[in-house]
């Protein structure tokens, strides 16, 4: 297990003027690189050669490491070059899709920007009910067994990522037919389906919080909000009821893009008390608690309850529909603000105020 001195060391050893930003190559490296320019740092980025173009085109770093796999960051080799480069990294939703937890806990020894032992509260679907109903947030029901199944129910496989994968089920009965279905075609595993975590559909609209806790001036920011745009699920409205009961649509929910939006005015109070409240718990599950990033997933009903589904424990993709700015990063900061600047400018207040130490772990 890396430990919190280790990691001071790493920084330490740091010329405190030549600090990079890097990443990986995915995800949100886009919103990250321009944000840290935006804030005088140089910027690294690890990617892999089919992903090059966008970084190169963009030029969106000063440097780039070339590597066949994501796993690659591990390499002795590599995390030596980047801690030659004075490297703090900002993780993204591929790190924990590509790295396993236990490697980003006990093998990377680079300075990251957040506290990486909420990154597994993150991927453990029991933990995150934990962390959200402690926070006194709306759940969604759970149901332990597809015998308890009464209503509609969206039906999510471990491993299931970015919503491909799931599906909807109404009955124990559904549930058998579908998922018999689904193994005849090699979609599924049967030893997955003990695993698989059914969750009330809630009915509603979607809405991702994107909040930034801010260590340093100790304040819950709330920068940007969107939706998902998902394959085939917002597709199939535009198809006739008739031919959508003909062809026996199954809805999936594959993320293929994001959209921005604003929510009513009125709903903002009880959005800004949700995500202090998980600031809150984080302190007590794992100190510090979240530091920067995070985004709560939330389904908003006709009776404007919040159902929060879901926590990141970093930055979202959908913060890129910010890059630039978004409604809120402007209310708070004017323009030219957006996750990726908002994370680079907390790393230069550390730097100024020489409390790296209190932001990267
Ligand atoms: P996720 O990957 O968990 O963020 O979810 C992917 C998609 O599934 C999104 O469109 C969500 O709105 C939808 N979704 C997930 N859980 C629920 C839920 N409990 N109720 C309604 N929609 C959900």
């Amino acid at each position: 297990m890396i430990e919190k001195e280790d990691i001071n060391a790493i920084v330490k050893d740091y010329t405190k003027d030549k600090i990079s930003i890097g990443t990986l190559g995915s995800h949100s490296a886009l919103n990250i690189f321009k944000g840290a320019k935006e804030e005088g740092f140089r910027t690294v980025c690890i990617c892999r050669k089919k992903d090059e173009i966008v970084y190169r085109r963009f030029s969106s770093a000063d440097e780039v490491i070339l590597i066949e796999d994501f796993s690659d960051l591990l390499d002795e080799e590599i995390q030596e070059r980047l801690r030659r480069l004075n490297v703090i990294l900002i993780p993204h939703g591929s790190f924990n899709a590509y790295l396993s937890m236990d490697k980003i806990l006990n093998e990377l020894y680079l300075p990251m920007f957040g506290n990486r032992k909420l990154l597994s509260w993150e991927i453990d679907r029991e933990k995150q009910r934990i962390w959200l109903r402690r926070a006194g947030l709306t759940i969604p029901k759970i149901f332990e067994d597809s015998d308890q199944i009464d209503r509609l129910v969206i039906a999510k496989f471990p491993g299931a990522r970015g919503g491909k994968g799931y599906f909807l089920v109404n009955s124990p009965e559904s549930f058998k037919a579908k998922t018999e279905k689904m193994i005849r075609n090699g979609h599924l595993k049967r030893e997955d389906l003990k695993r698989t975590y059914f969750q009330e559909y809630v009915i509603g609209v979607n809405a991702y919080i994107q909040y930034f806790q801010s260590t340093l001036q100790d304040e819950v920011e709330m920068l940007g909000i969107d939706k998902r745009y998902e394959s085939a699920v917002d597709g199939i409205g535009r198809i006739p009821a008739s031919e959508q009961l003909q062809i026996d649509l199954n809805p999936t929910y594959t993320i293929v893009g994001n959209i921005p939006i604003t929510l009513r005015e009125s709903l903002l109070p009880e959005i800004f008390k949700m995500g202090d409240n998980v600031v809150r718990v984080s302190k007590e599950i794992a100190p510090p608690g979240i530091i920067g990033p995070f985004c709560l997933e939330n389904v908003i009903t006709d009776k404007l309850d919040i159902f929060t589904f879901e926590i990141s424990a970093r930055i979202v993709a959908g913060s890129n529909v910010g890059i630039g700015t978004s409604p809120y990063a402007y209310l708070k900061y004017g323009e030219r603000m957006y996750m990726g600047r908002r994370i680079a400018r907390e790393i230069r207040l550390g730097i100024e105020k020489n409390k790296l130490e209190k932001i990267v772990y």
